[in-house]
C-alpha cells in the first residue's frame, strides 16, 4: 500500500516527495522513483520536479485537485506572476505540466545559469523546524525559503541555513526529518552568508511573503509597469520629453541598499555599463527580470510590496 503524507499549506512539492519516501519505509529512491512517478529517471528538482502530472495522478491525495491549484499553492510560481505577461504565465502553466525546462525559463526570462528549476540548495529556518515539531511532530520545506536571494526567515528574523546540492543524480533527496531526529543539521546545513546585510533581506523575505500572501489577487506585467509610469512621472524621474532620469535611478538604488547586497542579489549595477538591469526592466516592455529584481524597485520606489499594489 502507498502512502501519501498529508501537503502543508507553504510546502513546497519536493517537500512532499521526500517527507513520501522518509515515511513509506521504501529503501531506494529508485524504487521511490517508480512508484510515485513511474520512471526511474532522476526528475525531483527542488522547484518543479519533472512528470509532475504523473506523480499526481499516482497521489490519490491530488485526484480532486485542480493542477494549476496546485502550481500555485505549492511551487513558486506566484513570485512570478506580477513579473510576467498574462499570456505567458497562461503557456508556462502549460509548459510545466511537460517540464519543459529551457522553454519555461525562456519564458520567464532566465537562463539556464539561474533557473529556478535546479537551484543548487535547499534551504530551512531552524525555529520553523522546532515549531513544526511541537506543532506536527515533523517538519517540511517551505516554498518560499527555497527561492533564490531569499535568505531570511521573516516569522523568526533568523538567518536560514542551506544544504548545498552538488550532483543532482545521487545527492538529490534530503531527508529533513531523518536528518533533525538523528542530529546531523550541522553535517548537512551551514548558515548562509548574508554579511552585514540582514535587515535589507528581511525586507525582501517580507516582499516575497507578500506576493505569496496575494498570490490570488489581479496582477500582471503590464499592470505592473502602469504604476512604475505613474511613480516614475510623480517622483519626477522622467524627463517632460519622456526620457528615464536613469543617473538619478542609480543613485536611488545605492542610496537604498548596500553594495554588498546587490552584490549578494547579483543585481550590482555598472553605471559605466548603460545596459544594466535596471535599464533593461524599464526600457523594454516585453522583457522579462528576475523577480528579486523588481522587488529591490518596487521597494526603493513605493515602500513595499502592498504599497505598490495599492498605487
Ligand atoms: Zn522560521
Amino acid at each position: 500500500m502507498v502512502f501519501y503524507p498529508p501537503v502543508y499549506d507553504d510546502e513546497i512539492i519536493y517537500s512532499i516527495f521526500t517527507r513520501y519516501f522518509e515515511l513509506s519505509g521504501l529503501i531506494g529512491v529508485k524504487e521511490a522513483l517508480i512508484t510515485l512517478f513511474g520512471t526511474s529517471t532522476p526528475c525531483i528538482y527542488t522547484m518543479f520536479p519533472k512528470y509532475l502530472k504523473r506523480f499526481m495522478g499516482k497521489a490519490e491525495l491530488f485526484n480532486n485537485q485542480d493542477f494549476n491549484k496546485y502550481m500555485m499553492d505549492n511551487t513558486i510560481l506566484p513570485l512570478f506572476k506580477p513579473f510576467i505577461c498574462k499570456d505567458s504565465f497562461e503557456s508556462i502553466q502549460v509548459l510545466l505540466e511537460e517540464y519543459e525546462e529551457k522553454a519555461i525559463n525562456a519564458k520567464l526570462g532566465l537562463t539556464m545559469k539561474d533557473s529556478f528549476i535546479k537551484v543548487d540548495s535547499i534551504k530551512i529556518c531552524l525555529e520553523c523546524i522546532k515549531m513544526d515539531y511541537q506543532k506536527f511532530g515533523e517538519t517540511y520545506l517551505r516554498i518560499e525559503h527555497q527561492i533564490k536571494g531569499n535568505n531570511v526567515c521573516w516569522k523568526h528574523n533568523e538567518v536560514l541555513y542551506e544544504h548545498k546540492i552538488r550532483d543532482y543524480k545521487n545527492d538529490t533527496i534530503i531527508k529533513i526529518n531523518e536528518i533533525i531526529r538523528k542530529n546531523l543539521i550541522e553535517d548537512y546545513f551551514r548558515q548562509v552568508f548574508i554579511g552585514d546585510t540582514f535587515y535589507e533581506h528581511l525586507d525582501l523575505a517580507i516582499s516575497i511573503a507578500d506576493i505569496f500572501k496575494t498570490k490570488d489577487i489581479e496582477i500582471n506585467l503590464q499592470l505592473t509597469k502602469d504604476k512604475y509610469k505613474d511613480v516614475l512621472f510623480d517622483k519626477k524621474l522622467i524627463t517632460p520629453k519622456g526620457y528615464l532620469k536613469q543617473t538619478k535611478l542609480t543613485e536611488m538604488m545605492y542610496d537604498c541598499y548596500s553594495s554588498e547586497f546587490l552584490v549578494i542579489q547579483n543585481a550590482y549595477i555598472d553605471e559605466k555599463n548603460k545596459d544594466n538591469w535596471l535599464h533593461r526592466m524599464m526600457i523594454k516592455s516585453r522583457n522579462v527580470t528576475n523577480p528579486i529584481k523588481h522587488l529591490l524597485f518596487i521597494r526603493m520606489l513605493f515602500g513595499s510590496y502592498n504599497d505598490f499594489l495599492e498605487y
